[in-house]
């Protein structure tokens, strides 16, 4: 049914780069065999799943959403493609996303802008927007996510959908093509909070292939959700991320999600977390300078592409060639800023700041939760806004991740879900966030909401 859904609208939508019809009929119909014979399966088995394409599948092709690695297949298993195949469900195939997840609307992909599903004028946020689009469309009941900035949250608010950026280190990043490897956070897009908990208990938990993997023992997430009650939890509402900047109706939605909970026995309180409003800053010089480094190498030697100019044609003339065709130009702009930012004699300047920045950030989270055990805000400060109309303001599209940058300099997990319908009828998200290593928080509260 999912593949016939995808036959349907993709074509239109622009949410998968591929699709691995034959293999999930495979994995499906082994599913069926294995349950018919009587086999304890995982719950989630037999429920098809979508991949962002900046995860690495085994014989599926894998691009990040960029030119240069067009046509590549990678050889091996990220470490959680590597549980969903274990466990048994079917990989749709892999969706589309800005050019190595650097976005906010999907509109830096190579290959092609993803529509919203509930108005196909407007983005599906990003940069995970085809993951969103995926399950906000029904392509899709599951889907995998990155969010190193929001990627995972920013899309969920604009298309009606839940997602989840778990505590970095929770889930093994071995396998994600990396953007900022210090902010890196695989996680699940769903359409309930049950569902994010569920798959979210399978891809977690230790691994020794990603040495910032925590050994934590994973869950109980599911439970969490379902247990519907949140007497005396006390949600701190982030004084800094409600006003200026952020569209009525969205702010609307977040209190009356936010009455919601008090109704149901939750104590709703103001906190101030007065550095966050360099947390944007300081992040568009962390990402990038990571970004840099990271992308370097994609050379034209290992990977993908390979642009060989007729003269000249030395090792150095093939990287060039291959770098300038293969990047598009948010990518090409974001490896400019962060090798200035790394560059001898401006270090300390802008690097060096920035990581000031970050700990400052920390501080506010560890004061906040002194007082609160979870903190809350609108996920984005507007609803889903038309293709292009951001696509030649960098600063207008950064302002979009406003709000979920601080829980990626923090390392603290977070949930968007909805809160209802705000401007044009269109889906506002409200975001949840809960210390390190207290995931099971943002389903408990996701869960009394929903
Ligand atoms: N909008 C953020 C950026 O462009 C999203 C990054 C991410 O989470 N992958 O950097």
């Amino acid at each position: 049914a999912h593949l016939d859904r995808i036959a349907a609208v993709d074509g239109d939508l622009n949410a998968f780069l591929h699709v691995s019809e034959e293999e999930a009929l495979t994995t499906a119909r082994d599913v069926d065999t294995r349950r018919a014979a009587g086999e304890e399966l995982h719950p989630l088995a037999g429920m098809p799943i979508a991949v962002k394409d900046v995860v690495v599948t085994k014989g599926q092709p894998t691009t990040a959403g960029s030119r240069i690695l067009e046509g590549w297949v990678p050889p091996y298993d990220a470490t959680l493609v590597e549980k969903i195949r274990a466990a048994g469900l079917p990989i749709l195939g892999k969706t589309n996303m800005d050019e190595f997840a650097m976005g906010s609307s999907t509109e830096t992909s190579a290959y092609g802008p993803t529509r919203n599903p509930w108005d196909r004028d407007r983005i599906p946020g990003g940069s995970g927007g085809g993951s969103a689009a995926a399950v906000g469309s029904y392509e899709a009941p599951l889907a995998i996510g990155t969010d190193t900035g929001g990627s995972i949250r920013q899309p969920g608010a604009v298309t009606g959908t839940v997602g989840v950026k778990p505590t970095y280190g929770s889930i093994s990043r071995y396998g994600l093509i990396a953007m900022a490897s210090s902010l890196d956070q695989a996680g699940p897009v769903t359409r309930t909070v049950e569902d994010s908990a569920l798959l979210h208990e399978l891809i977690a938990g230790h691994d020794l292939r990603d040495s910032t993997s925590l050994p934590d023992p994973v869950g109980p997430y599911a439970e969490a959700a379902r247990r519907q009650d949140v007497k005396g939890m006390r949600v701190g509402v982030i004084e800094e991320l409600e006003g200026e900047g952020f569209a009525p109706e969205v702010r609307a939605r977040f209190t009356e999600s936010l009455e919601k909970l008090e109704q149901a026995g939750a104590e709703i309180v103001r906190v101030s977390c007065p550095n966050f409003r360099y947390a944007l800053g300081a992040y568009y010089l962390i990402m990038p300078s990571e970004a840099s480094s990271n992308l370097a190498k994609f050379d034209g030697m290992r990977y993908g592409l390979r642009v060989v100019p007729e003269d000249h044609p030395t090792a150095e003339n093939v990287m060039k060639a291959t770098r300038g065709a293969g990047f598009g130009d948010e990518v090409k702009r974001r490896i400019l800023l962060g090798t200035y930012a790394l560059s001898a004699g401006y270090y300390d300047a802008y690097y060096g700041s920035a990581q000031k920045v970050r700990t400052l950030v920390q501080r506010d989270f560890a004061a906040a939760f002194e007082k609160v055990d979870v903190l809350a805000s609108p996920t984005s400060p507007t609803v889903a806004f038309r293709l292009g109309e951001k696509l030649d303001d960098p600063m207008a599209m950064y302002l979009n991740d406003i709000a979920t940058i601080p829980a990626n300099l923090a390392g603290t997990p977070g949930i968007s879900l909805p809160s209802g319908l705000a401007e044009d009828g269109l889906p506002a998200g409200i975001q949840f966030l809960a210390p390190a290593r207290a995931d099971e928080r943002l389903y408990q509260v996701g869960g009394a909401l929903e």
